[in-house]
């Protein structure tokens, strides 16, 4: 199909950002891997090439009709200087589900996660090893014919771009304030929700502008048709502990497939903990905040890992989740995800693959 890899290396290399201070998805690195698809000539001309801006016509559809789809995973250096990727054969599975609803042509699973491999290879040195540091990896695809027809796109661009990331948490992991949205919907079943495309994004920065002008840091989403049923929390899945079982949205239609989600399901299952997936009235949660079953709350996804839940605000009123602290199970599946995807704790799920051995950014 897309025929073989070619490389094309940098003449000149930027330089390097202090890792101190990386913040999220500000730096680029050196390379970038590109390829593009033609009706009748299917994915072809893949190439890793400088990292640099690409040229569009002002009627590429992309512009105007928002035909594109994303993915975004992580690759992390551990203790013994290897870089690892963390179960990238999900994100390039769910990268062909979220083409399939965009009426975007799938890729090549196997032989896009082989060139992202080489890619990060030569970029390796750009690999951040500081506790709390990684890769952040960006695949995604867009509609590039210029025509300003409503149907889907002749011609495409499948690109996928690395930018070292900072530690999410700098002052440790501090739970959230979130605001429970009632008026703007993020999906509803039958809708995009569940593909990883721009528009669920573009569509939520409304109701988050006005959660950080309340004082909150995230948006709790509840479904569209009953505006009872919790959904997502920000752009992540979400999950509570009531008692001693915890609870998450079972995937309705309109709820993202959380990579990260899967794997807390597993491990906390591991850990011999009950976890049901089932829908979840705001109703309910408010009701378990009040009598003190509310225990903890916590959202996932790729970017935080984990992100612990202290309040959550709904109608006027406030429901504090437990002590209002990390809750001990939050902070040890983030503790023993976070050591698993670094290579630092023992992969008993067999979810990492080692790269290459990194190369330090210092000096
Ligand atoms: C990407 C994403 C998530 C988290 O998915 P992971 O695979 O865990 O990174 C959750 N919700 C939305 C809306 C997303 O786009």
């Amino acid at each position: 199909m897309q025929g073989e890899l070619k490389i094309e290396k940098a003449v000149q290399h930027k330089p390097k950002p202090d890792t101190a201070n990386l913040s999220f998805g500000v730096y680029m690195t050196d390379h970038m891997f590109t390829m593009d698809y033609k009706k009748g000539e299917g994915w072809h001309d893949a190439k890793i090439v400088p990292y640099g801006p690409i040229p569009m016509d002002p009627a590429a559809k992309v512009f105007h009709y928002g035909q594109t789809i994303f993915e975004g995973m992580k690759a992390y250096v551990g203790e013994d200087g290897n870089i690892r990727l963390f179960r990238p054969e999900k994100n390039f599975e769910r990268f062909n589900r979220s083409c399939r609803r965009m009426s975007i042509p799938e890729i090549d699973e196997t032989f896009v996660l082989e060139s992202l491999k080489e890619l990060i290879k030569l970029d390796r040195s750009w690999v951040p090893s500081e506790p709390g540091t990684s890769l952040y990896i960006r695949p995604f695809a867009i509609a590039t014919e210029n025509h300003l027809g409503a149907n889907p796109s002749l011609q495409y661009k499948m690109m996928i771009i690395l930018s070292p990331v900072g530690a999410y948490y700098a002052e440790g992991l501090n739970p959230v304030r979130i605001h429970v949205e009632t008026r703007d919907v993020r999906a509803v079943a039958g809708g995009v929700g569940e593909a990883k495309t721009a528009g669920n994004y573009a569509a939520s920065m409304q109701a988050q502008e006005n959660a950080y002008g309340a004082g909150y840091s995230q948006v709790l989403w509840l479904d569209g048709v009953h505006r009872q049923y919790v959904e997502e929390v920000g752009s992540m899945n979400v999950f509570f502990r009531i008692g001693d079982q915890i609870v998450t949205p079972s995937l309705s239609g309109s709820i993202l497939n959380g990579i990260t989600r899967d794997s807390a399901i597993h491990m906390l299952r591991d850990f011999g903990y009950d976890v049901e997936e089932r829908p979840i009235t705001i109703d309910e949660l408010c009701g378990c905040a009040e009598d003190g079953t509310l225990l903890e709350a916590f959202g996932t996804g790729t970017a935080a890992v984990v992100s612990p839940i202290g309040e959550i605000g709904w109608n006027g009123k406030t429901f504090k989740i437990g002590s209002g602290e990390t809750g001990e199970w939050t902070r040890r599946l983030y503790d023993e995800l976070t050591a698993l995807q670094r290579g630092d704790l023992e992969d008993r799920f067999g979810w990492t693959q080692i790269i290459c051995s990194a190369q330090t950014t210092k000096g």
